[in-house]
């Protein structure tokens, strides 16, 4: 959450930070800001809202001449989303400028610190009172060990870059807990949260680790730790391209990726099927093949999506792997005394691999001797970069704030190490190649749900005025159903639940009334049966069915009210086609309604707070 970005170069700035902030923009859209150094002044413009407004303030005062600046796009965490609380914040002598991603837990203490000081704060930020430190502890030309003073006496996780009026060719950058790239280009830097801003200027990067400052000046970049060691970086090379993070043609970005899953699957699975061998081949885990084939217990983590994605993998792992398999919150894992014995692997599940209590989670179980593996989309994020071994979900990058393909991405990377594992124990190679088979077969299959969109976009829209709304599954459906409520609540802000179809007669049926949809995920399988008679106990209390059923099914048809076919796909694999038409039904709902799809209220992509 909250994007960062600064740039220092030959370039006018002011054109650079604000593109750069348009495309971090789906990281926090609560104000954003830009502070430069103009005619000898520290010039900082910022408001509250969409980048536009930022934009036209900046048509009054256009920073015309700089080729150095910072700038934000903020998620409110400290004080609400106004023009005062923006970033840039900067100190008491407004000679210092700071934009900031993260938390300073301590900011109570420090800004009763620093009013003794006789300083006199402006906003509710916990930002601010860094900047004001700095301040406090700057002397001239020492900008960076200012920074290094204040970033010891602080906690919590940051992401910050700084720039100083008194030293006007330079911006100092850090990072503990929130993500933060540096670009290389020839004589410029540009620094942001995420690849996205940088990928139009170079390909060339430097991912700066927790714990590391650096200074970028016209003569260069150089890199310490907190405890002012040298540190020297690798620059590697992006593999992220412009066109991937371009709407091309599409309205929205969550309309383009679901559209893009039968494409973003395929590549996700490329060269990791092995049809003639039946195998799975997946090069980031092969180095733990001895040890996770002998491992004892598998603990899956993540949030939201990849919460219900690590649900649907616990179920693939011990169905295949006949490993015990269990799903943690990653948010209450790393607070409380979990036990991990001998032989336990620990699974972070998060699409942009920063997640912060994903990343806090898997810190602890490796603090406690787990074995670590990620499941991540964002290719050297934190988490890629801190597990032992993983796997990469190479579904492109996902800019739309509601998760589609990196659920879809996530399951299928689950299926093929719970088959790659199941072969290494107890699955036979004759099961496995069905499997295999079947796995390569759900690109197309995907196609074909795609197909009905315009059949779901005119159901949903019947609906979508409805403010309550039950999504019901059995089996490897059940995460489903929680997926899809998650989709609704999210974006079109309709209340929404999503449970196991049978739990609903121990409570939940008193919600249904007259009308009231309820979305059945009812394809044939192993639960078939019992999901037909949940229906029927829904129907005959007034509600509407909505069920997600297998092709031909006339059965379901008759009980329904609507049906939305998907292709015949085995048990485990359902999950991969089931969840597109509830993926679907929550973007025509939010477009319906008239909200905003990609940038949903009180919402950001990529979680990097706690
Ligand atoms: N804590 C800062 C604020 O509220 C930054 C929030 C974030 O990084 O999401 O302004």
């Amino acid at each position: 959450m909250c994007g960062i970005i600064g740039y220092i170069g030959f370039q006018r700035a002011q054109p650079i930070l604000l593109e750069g902030l348009k495309r971090l923009e789906y990281r926090g859209y609560d104000s954003a800001g830009v502070a430069t150094i103009e005619d000898g002044r520290l010039v900082i413009v910022k408001s509250a809202g969409r980048i536009s407004n930022l934009e036209a303030c900046l048509e009054q005062r256009p920073l015309l001449q700089s080729t150095i600046g910072i700038a934000h796009t903020r998620w409110a965490t400290h004080g609400c989303p106004n023009d005062i609380n923006a970033h840039p914040h900067s100190d008491a002598s407004g000679r210092i400028a700071l934009v900031h991603n993260g938390i300073i837990e301590n900011y109570a203490t420090l800004r009763q610190y620093l009013e003794g000081k006789g300083i006199t704060f402006r906003s509710e930020t916990d930002t601010e009172v860094l900047a004001q430190l700095i301040g406090h502890l700057y002397a001239p030309g020492q900008l960076e060990s200012a920074v290094r003073q204040a970033l010891i006496q602080v906690q919590g996780t940051y992401g910050i870059a700084v720039l100083c009026l008194d030293e006007p060719d330079k911006i100092v950058v850090a990072r503990r807990g929130s993500p933060l790239i540096i670009g290389v280009g020839a004589d410029e830097y540009i620094v942001a949260s995420d690849a996205s801003a940088i990928v139009q200027h170079t390909s060339q990067v430097i991912y700066l680790s927790d714990g590391e400052i650096a200074c970028l000046d016209r003569q260069g970049l150089r890199t310490t730790t907190l405890d002012a060691r040298q540190v020297s970086k690798a620059v590697q090379s992006l593999e992220l391209t412009l066109e991937q993070i371009e709407l091309g043609g599409y309205q929205h970005y969550m309309q383009k990726e679901i559209f893009e899953q039968p494409t973003a699957l395929r590549n996700c699975m490329r060269g990791r099927l092995d049809m003639h061998e039946s195998r799975v081949v997946l090069g980031g885990i092969t180095k733990l093949d001895r040890e996770l084939a002998r491992a004892r217990r598998i603990i899956l983590m993540g949030c939201g999506t990849a919460w219900h994605a690590a649900l649907i993998g616990e179920y693939l792992l011990e169905d295949f792997a006949r490993i015990p398999a269990e799903v943690e919150y990653a948010s209450e894992f790393r607070y409380r005394n979990p036990v991990i014995e001998f032989g336990t692997a620990l699974v972070a599940i998060s699409q942009s691999g920063e997640t912060a209590d994903t990343l806090a989670a898997l810190r602890e179980g490796k603090e406690r001797g787990a074995t670590v593996l990620g499941v991540v989309n964002a290719v050297g994020s934190t988490i890629a970069r801190e597990t032992d071994a993983g796997v990469y979900l190479h579904v492109g990058p996902e800019i739309g704030v509601a998760s589609t393909k990196a659920f879809t991405g996530q399951v299928a990377v689950l299926a093929m190490v719970a088959i790659w594992l199941g072969r290494k124990r107890h699955l036979s190679p004759t099961a496995a190649e069905i499997l295999i088979r079947e796995l390569a077969r759900i690109p197309e299959r995907i196609e074909q749900v795609l197909t009905s969109a315009e059949h779901i976009r005119e159901v949903t829209e019947k609906y979508c005025d409805r403010e309550n709304w039950l999504y019901l599954g059995r089996g490897y459906n059940y995460p489903v159903a929680l997926e899809g409520a998650l989709k609704l609540k999210e974006i079109s802000y309709i209340h929404a639940e999503g449970m196991p179809a049978a739990e609903m007669k121990h409570g939940p049926i008193a919600l249904i009334s007259k009308g009231t949809p309820a979305v059945f995920i009812a394809t044939r399988g192993a639960q078939y049966g019992k999901v037909i008679s949940n229906i029927e106990e829904v129907r005959s209390r007034g509600g509407c069915i909505i069920a997600v059923a297998t092709e031909g099914d006339a059965a379901v048809a008759k009980l329904a009210d609507h049906v939305f076919y998907v292709p015949d796909t085995p048990d485990p694999l359902q999950p991969l086609v089931t969840v597109v038409p509830l993926q679907l039904m929550a973007y025509y709902a939010a477009l319906a309604r008239g909200c905003n799809v990609d940038k949903p209220r009180n919402l950001a992509k990529s979680v990097t707070v706690e």
